[in-house]
């Protein structure tokens, strides 16, 4: 039997950061099993025939003043800060408006507009008499932006990306991720195009060369102790063991968790009745990436489009090579698409490329006589957590139950939370502190 060790499980970000960190914090003998033989998890990058795909475009943000120092050294030059070129396609109207709907209601229809402005007016009387007790994203939408402006965008897309309704989820995860301009700017720009872009990814940044994945690659680069395609079949509890898919078994003291939360069952046998049913208990979609490459230059110029219409297969599509030009051979372009998926709304293999390019052609991003030299599809599963009226409470019963064996969770899916890149990092480290401060 091997000594025992203290281990990260997954070498993404989270996985990275918590291990970079504790080099930092002198803790120089941790170990991590990444399963894949690349670092970076959702962040990485894949080359196919000269395009380079991240898996579902990842920009890069923050107001994480530490986490975007160490961005930025991480990075290098290979830096690129940009302004936001993102649109909402109204087919029913045939016009783009600019992103977020809510502070660009300038160009819809008159009618819509004064739905818009009505609602929201009404929602702020309300407010100001006390009167918003939102308990459902549905009711957050209606009561902080009002009806029109939650009616004609917000719900139709929220029933697209979460493949749920919105009045069966919880709301604490919205924080900056749903733009809440202040109301005068909202009149602004219903009246006029000429307004600053609001929002967290207002201004954002992205790498020069070899998309997200040099982002990772770096921090791996940095650590010590990295073991790739090892993959963790089992935790073995109260022993505290990890046993490997190759057979090898690792006592542990301390374990950072960055793998999936609801994944926990396949890994602990006989877990507690009350763990069991909180891991099952969590929801989860997917998204199918289906990216393709056209043989032709410059097929728009926005960064990225987001479809709240059933015609379109997909809720957001991006232009990879707005991101950076490396991202694409000369003379061609590439579209890369996001279908949301989960029990709720099963995803049809089959037909999805098909419906992305009729969407495609009917949104008149291209048309039926531009060639397609490229299709590459990609699943991920899971993609964005659900937040279910019972999310909150899910995720501190299993955290609980594991920290007692000194299993630490961090990460997007470790937490179970919506995190970007920067939160995921940040979770790596917060976890670190925590084991630091319990040291000592
Ligand atoms: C479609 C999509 C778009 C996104 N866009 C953005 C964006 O624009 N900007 C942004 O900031 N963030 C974005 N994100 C979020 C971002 O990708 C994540 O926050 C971050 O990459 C998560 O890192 P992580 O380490 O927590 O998890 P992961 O990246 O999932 O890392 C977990 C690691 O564990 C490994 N692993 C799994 N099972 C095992 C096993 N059994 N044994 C060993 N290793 C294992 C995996 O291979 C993986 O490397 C997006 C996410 C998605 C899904």
């Amino acid at each position: 039997m091997r000594e025992r060790q203290d281990v990260i499980l997954g070498g993404g970000l989270a996985g990275l950061s918590a291990a970079y960190h504790l080099q930092l914090a002198g803790e120089d003998h941790w170990q991590t099993y990444e399963r894949r033989s690349r670092v970076g998890g959702l962040a990485r990058t894949v080359d196919v025939e000269g395009y380079r795909f991240d898996y579902g475009p990842h920009i890069l943000f923050t107001i994480d003043k530490e986490m975007e120092e160490l961005i930025r050294d991480l990075l290098g030059d290979n830096f690129h800060a940009q302004e936001r070129r993102a649109y909402i396609y109204h087919q029913s109207e045939d016009l783009y408006t600019q992103f977020p709907f809510q502070a660009h209601l300038y160009g819809l229809p008159i009618p819509i507009v004064r739905e818009c402005l009505v609602g929201l007016t009404r929602a702020m009387e309300k407010q100001a008499r006390g009167d918003f007790d939102p308990q459902n994203y549905e009711e957050w939408m209606r009561g902080f932006f009002g009806d029109g402006i939650a009616e004609h965008l917000m719900i139709p897309y929220a029933r697209k990306i979460w493949t749920v309704e919105p009045s069966t989820m919880d709301f604490s995860w919205i924080g900056r991720r749903v733009p809440t301009p202040d109301v005068e700017r909202i009149f602004q720009g219903a009246l006029t195009d000429e307004v600053d872009q609001v929002g967290a990814t207002a201004h954002f940044w992205y790498t020069k060369q070899g998309g997200i994945e040099p982002l990772p690659k770096a921090l791996g680069e940095r650590i010590s102790g990295l073991n790739l395609d090892r993959t963790a079949i089992r935790l073995e509890l109260p022993e505290k063991r990890v046993v490997f898919e190759d057979g090898d078994i690792v006592p542990f003291d301390q374990l950072i968790y960055t793998l999936p939360l609801p994944f926990i069952p396949r890994f602990v046998a006989n877990l507690p009745p009350e763990v069991k049913r909180a891991c099952e208990g969590l929801r989860y979609q997917g998204i199918y990436c289906v990216n393709l490459g056209i043989d032709r230059e410059a097929i728009s110029d926005k960064h990225w489009i987001y479809y709240y219409e059933d015609a379109f297969p997909f809720h957001r599509l991006s232009v990879p090579a707005n991101f950076s030009p490396d991202t694409v051979p000369a003379g061609k372009s590439a579209i890369a698409t996001e279908v949301a998926f989960s029990e709720d709304r099963p995803l049809d293999r089959e037909t999805a490329v098909e419906k992305t390019i009729e969407g495609l052609i009917a949104a008149r991003l291209i048309t039926a006589d531009d060639t397609i030299s490229l299709v590459h599809t990609e699943e991920i599963l899971p993609a964005y957590v659900i937040y279910d009226l019972q999310h909150a409470s899910n995720v501190a019963t299993i955290r609980e139950w594991l920290l007692q064996y000194g299993i630490r969770t961090a990460g997007r899916f470790g937490e179970w939370q919506y995190f970007n890149m920067d939160h995921s990092m940040r979770s790596g480290k917060r976890a670190v502190d925590e084991i630091v401060a319990a040291r000592r």
